[in-house]
């Protein structure tokens, strides 16, 4: 990395970048008088640099967004290629790449499937499969969890369960349930059978006490990312979509965060036996390169909307820069086998190694996840599970930082969530990174 870093080091320094950052930019979800937003100058593959020369392993895909690294040469030409052949076209027009990005995502996707949405991320994607599952249905509630995180646009921050929530006008039309997660369990559960059971009862009694003809779909991630990454025990998504089936609902699956390749499969749902009416996807479809979302659309939806107008789009919706992207990162990541690669990551390095972690670190009270997607929750005390602090966090990243290492910290946790294409020597050395971190941790 260091040829391309030395043309970042003779620009700015960090210092400047922060300075002309603090005095103009408007930060994200911060207070803006307490921000120190870490400068970042280039990246290549795994690695970033900043402007004075310090390189980062990346272990948060930033957002967890960058499956197939930074720079990925052959996602950067087709960028290229496409800015020089049209930069924009509107969503009215057609237009070969957004076609062809469509037919790439389509066969990713389950049967049935033959129809995609484009938006320009994941909370749109989530407004938009709403609105279909409202226009579909008739109905206008919708059903979410506790510690799940959709997005922050209006119906998406509804739909969202964690402390992110920003209560407004969608709210009266939203409700959320309990959903399945054994270590904190709402349910007195022993045991994933047991959280499992009592999650899906859990699920069917609010329906019911809602009035299940008021209710138009159920919106589940398939495995909650930010708020804790929590793989569904077996039997939950099935059995939430029997219960959808029962009523008249639709299932709306959250893919921005779990799908394309993350999980270790093209899409988190390849793994449970379940068959959603609308997926949401965002982020890894294209590695965040150029911003890019959507929903994909099962038969009898789209079919829906054949003779009825569907009152959804903006200006850059399905934009050929992003879709040229979505073609290349696709593509790469067969020809590369970029999701066995996080698969086989994860069955052999992450998940062992975080175990061995979780058995000798007193810190932590679980551990868990799949592919590139799994949580360190850290604890002050093991029996108690009480979780640790902000500023106890705020010092943990700290030190993963100065050991040259970017971390992706969500309340108490750690998530380990680097590039999928991540080998097994830089896994291993982040994990390093982070065990020393935990170590040297003194309460
Ligand atoms: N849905 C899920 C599961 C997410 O993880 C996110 C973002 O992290 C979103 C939706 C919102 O995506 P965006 O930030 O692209 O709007």
């Amino acid at each position: 990395y260091t040829a391309a870093a030395d043309q970042f080091i003779a620009g700015p320094t960090n210092a400047e970048v922060s300075e002309a950052d603090r005095s103009r930019v408007f930060h994200s979800w911060s207070a803006q008088g307490a921000l120190n937003p870490l400068p970042i100058a280039g990246g290549s593959g795994c690695m970033l640099w900043d402007f004075d020369g310090k390189q980062y392993l990346d272990f948060s895909s930033q957002l967890v967004n960058v499956t197939i690294g930074y720079q990925h040469p052959k996602v950067v030409a087709a960028i290229q290629r496409q800015a020089d052949k049209l930069t924009t076209i509107a969503p009215a027009q057609a237009n070969e790449t957004r076609a062809k990005a469509a037919e790439l995502i389509t066969d990713i996707a389950p049967e049935g499937f033959n129809k995609v949405f484009f938006t320009n991320g994941g909370a749109d994607a989530v407004e938009n499969a709403i609105r279909m599952a409202r226009l579909f249905t008739g109905r206008d509630k919708v059903i979410s969890r506790y510690r799940s995180y959709h997005g922050n646009t209006g119906a998406a921050i509804v739909a969202t369960g964690d402390w992110r929530r920003i209560p407004n006008e969608f709210a009266r039309s939203h409700v959320h349930v309990f959903g399945p997660y054994l270590y904190r369990s709402e349910f007195w559960a022993t045991s994933e059978r047991e959280e499992c059971e009592r999650a899906l009862h859990h699920l069917e009694r609010v329906i019911q006490a809602e009035g299940p003809e008021s209710i138009a779909a159920i919106l589940l991630e398939t495995i909650p990312g930010t708020a804790g990454i929590m793989p569904p025990p077996p039997g939950y998504l099935s059995g939430a979509r029997q219960i959808a089936d029962r009523y008249g609902i639709l299932l709306i699956l959250d893919e921005v965060m779990a799908g394309f390749g993350r999980t270790g499969e093209w899409l988190a749902l390849d793994a449970y036996d379940v068959r959603p009416d609308l997926i949401t996807f965002a982020k890894g479809v294209n590695s965040g390169y150029v911003p890019l979302g959507g929903v994909i659309i099962s038969d009898p939806i789209a079919h829906h909307f054949d003779e009825r107008v569907f009152p959804g789009g903006l200006t850059y919706s399905g934009h050929p820069l992003a879709t040229a992207s979505a073609i290349a990162t696709i593509e790469a990541m067969r020809e590369e086998k970029i999701v066995e690669n996080a698969a086989r990551i994860g069955a052999d390095v992450i998940g062992p190694r975080l175990q061995e972690i979780a058995a000798t670190r007193e810190v932590v009270g679980d551990v868990r996840g799949k592919g590139v997607f799994w949580a360190i929750e850290l604890v002050t005390n093991r029996d108690t599970k009480e979780p640790l602090g902000a500023p106890e966090m705020g010092k943990l990243k700290a030190g993963l930082l100065e050991r040259g290492l970017l971390p992706f910290i969500s309340d108490n946790r750690i998530h380990v969530v680097p590039p999928a294409i991540i080998t097994a020597d830089e896994a291993g050395r982040g994990l390093d990174i982070i065990d020393e971190t935990l170590a040297a941790h003194r309460p």
